[in-house]
């Protein structure tokens, strides 16, 4: 009787001390799950206080690392190349190598003190980085469904990152764009204005005086005639790029020969590039697969720059040569040049470099319809330093390759060098 009730009384009293440890585990169990719900609260507010990442990685970083007790912690983000770059770190082993996005995954349901853990951040489904770092004291599950939904925000906060910037950059561009098409509108309308009243002002110059000497009469003739054709090559260029801007560049392409073409031009040419000593160096029989009218616009835009920028006794060299599969154009003068940091600018629609806005008259449209052409050729266009300091721009255009059979004619035997003025 008296053993019963012992024995009644000591299970009694294990039954109370397992419910008080077991309590005792659930209520530790609840702090933890409060303190990582807090973490997670915490975060999500911390990420939407800015809207870049040198702002919200660090602070990310040491929440994280504080209260889920990690170190050596890198977050790579995965760049236009589809390579992770590492863009934030804090402690010494954070330079852990990843693998392929495509062979990340999550990480394992529990973690051993001192082993990595990597997250991968995803977003929409796609990874857009990696969260690494060593967990000082293992990590249970709990712990890491904690850090799996902290690194959720993470990634979603980059996500938002990003497309502020994408907006801020398309605003830009916007503006920019406005900016320009104002400033075309007022070059344009300059530029019209300014040749219709010099033609207007010498033909009536011409007119009032019934008397004037020949010498002054055939300057006036001359004034009128060089306004208007730089008249007519800016509403060339203008409807140019309408047609362009509306339709695309559609014509055909066919083999050309322009070993035949690009002398004519520059005959064309010559009374633009009056003053200016040409010397054409042409070889013989090459074909490209082009369209001759975009190869005549091109090389008339460009030599019409030559005169334009450069004084009026300067050098301008057009060279037609093979390279390989394709026939290389070049137009060098001894003007001032471009500048390194404008040679890719100046084939941008409406682009013109400071000092030509002051300098020479102009719309900022003749390069951009050039790369434009040349692109429907399937060609490329480049401007480097010609070898006096002036322009040299390079036009590469695909060869008819069967038509074009020969090796490379040495040139000193098939060079056609001419001269004008
Ligand atoms: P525009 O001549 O109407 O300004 P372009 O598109 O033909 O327009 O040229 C863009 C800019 O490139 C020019 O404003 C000028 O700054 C520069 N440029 C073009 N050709 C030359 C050249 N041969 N020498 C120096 N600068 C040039």
């Amino acid at each position: 009787m008296l053993f019963g009730g012992l024995l009644l009384a000591a299970l009694a009293g294990a039954v109370v001390a397992s419910r008080e440890r077991s309590g005792a585990a659930a209520s530790a169990a609840t702090v933890a799950r409060n303190q990582q719900l807090e973490l997670i609260a915490r975060i999500g507010s911390l990420l939407q206080q800015s809207l870049s990442l040198g702002d919200l990685l660090p602070v990310f970083v040491v929440e994280v690392s504080d209260e889920l007790a990690l170190h050596g912690i890198g977050i790579s983000l995965i760049a236009d190349s589809g390579e992770f770059v590492r863009v934030f770190a804090l402690g010494t082993s954070a330079n852990e190598i990843l693998p392929d996005a495509a062979a990340l995954v999550p990480p394992p349901l529990a973690v051993e003190p001192g082993a990595l853990v990597t997250v991968p951040l995803q977003r929409v489904g796609r990874v857009v980085g990696a969260f690494q770092g060593r967990a000082t004291a293992g990590l249970t599950e709990a712990q890491i469904d904690t850090l799996l939904a902290v690194c959720a925000q993470l990634a979603a906060a980059i996500g938002n990152v990003r497309l502020y910037q994408d907006e801020q950059e398309m605003v830009a561009r916007l503006r920019d764009l406005d900016h320009m098409k104002t400033k075309f509108v007022g070059s344009v309308s300059h530029e019209l204005r300014t040749s219709v009243t010099a033609i207007e002002g010498f033909a009536s110059l011409l007119q009032g005086d019934a008397e004037i000497d020949p010498a002054r009469r055939e300057d006036y003739m001359e004034r009128i005639r060089r306004n208007a054709r730089s008249l007519g090559l800016l509403i060339e260029d203008l409807l140019d790029f309408a047609r362009f801007e509306l339709s695309g560049v559609t014509g055909a392409l066919r083999p050309t020969d322009l070993s035949d073409l690009v002398p004519n031009v520059v005959d064309q040419m010559s009374s633009v590039l009056a003053n200016r000593t040409v010397s054409t160096i042409v070889e013989p029989n090459l074909v490209g697969i082009a369209d001759a009218l975009a190869v005549e616009r091109i090389l008339v835009n460009l030599l019409s720059n030559a005169a334009k920028y450069t004084p009026a006794d300067s050098t301008v060299t057009v060279g037609l040569e093979r390279d390989g599969d394709a026939a290389v154009l070049t137009v060098a003068d001894n003007g001032p040049g471009i500048p390194a940091a404008e040679r890719e600018r100046i084939f941008d629609l409406f682009y013109r470099s400071d000092s030509s806005s002051v300098s020479a008259r102009g719309v900022g449209i003749g390069l951009s319809l050039a790369r434009q052409l040349v692109a429907h050729l399937k060609g490329t266009i480049t401007v480097d330093e010609a070898p006096d300091g002036g322009a040299r721009f390079r036009v590469m255009i695909p060869l008819a390759e069967e038509l074009n059979p020969s090796p490379r004619v040495p040139e000193t035997e098939q060079a056609r060098p001419r001269a004008g003025g």
